[in-house]
């Protein structure tokens, strides 16, 4: 149970692609706590991906509440159907200051596991949505910056330092 620092951008490692979560029961568990733990420490915000933490395993955190109070654990998510496309605002613990604007599903047909290894399903709408779709995005390492349209995204890449190559990627 402990908060650990958020990676921020361009730390390489939000780049790994997360690998699918094979220790259920306390090493799963372990690791959903540091989740909570650290949304709680850094919050606001209503999602965090472990691979924030830097533990490139597919488990994400929704909370609503956005203070940690609400804590919803997804192992090994998939989205099975989505609807209702619009646009969605979005923020990212791991790019301080960047709002993005773009297109996500409001409706999502989900499966998951549980800490246990228990596979659920379960129907996310709105807010809860959207940000299920851009913790997703984190498990193969993309971040809201790639969905800047190209001046805005050299713009935040030369202000963060990122290495010329990434520019390109
Ligand atoms: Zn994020």
């Amino acid at each position: 149970m402990t908060a650990r620092p958020v990676l921020a951008y361009p730390d390489p490692r939000l780049r790994e692609e997360a690998q699918p979560v094979t220790e259920f029961g306390e090493p799963a568990t372990a690791l959903a706590r540091d989740l909570i733990d650290t949304l709680r420490a850094d919050g606001p915000a209503i999602g965090l991906a472990a691979t924030q933490i830097g533990t490139p395993l597919r488990m994400l955190l929704v909370d609503m509440s956005g203070t940690g109070d609400a804590p919803e654990i997804y192992v090994n998510p998939e989205v099975l159907a989505e609807a209702q496309p619009g646009i969605a605002e979005e923020r990212c613990l791991s790019l301080p200051g960047l709002v993005v604007r773009g297109f996500r599903a409001a409706r999502l047909k989900v499966r998951f596991q549980d800490c246990q290894g228990d596979t659920h399903q379960r129907v996310l709408e709105g807010m809860q949505a959207v940000c299920f779709q851009h913790e997703l995005d984190h498990f193969e390492g993309k971040l809201l910056v790639d969905r800047l349209w190209l001046p805005r995204r050299l713009w935040y890449q030369r202000k963060h330092r990122a290495p010329a190559a990434a520019s390109l990627a």
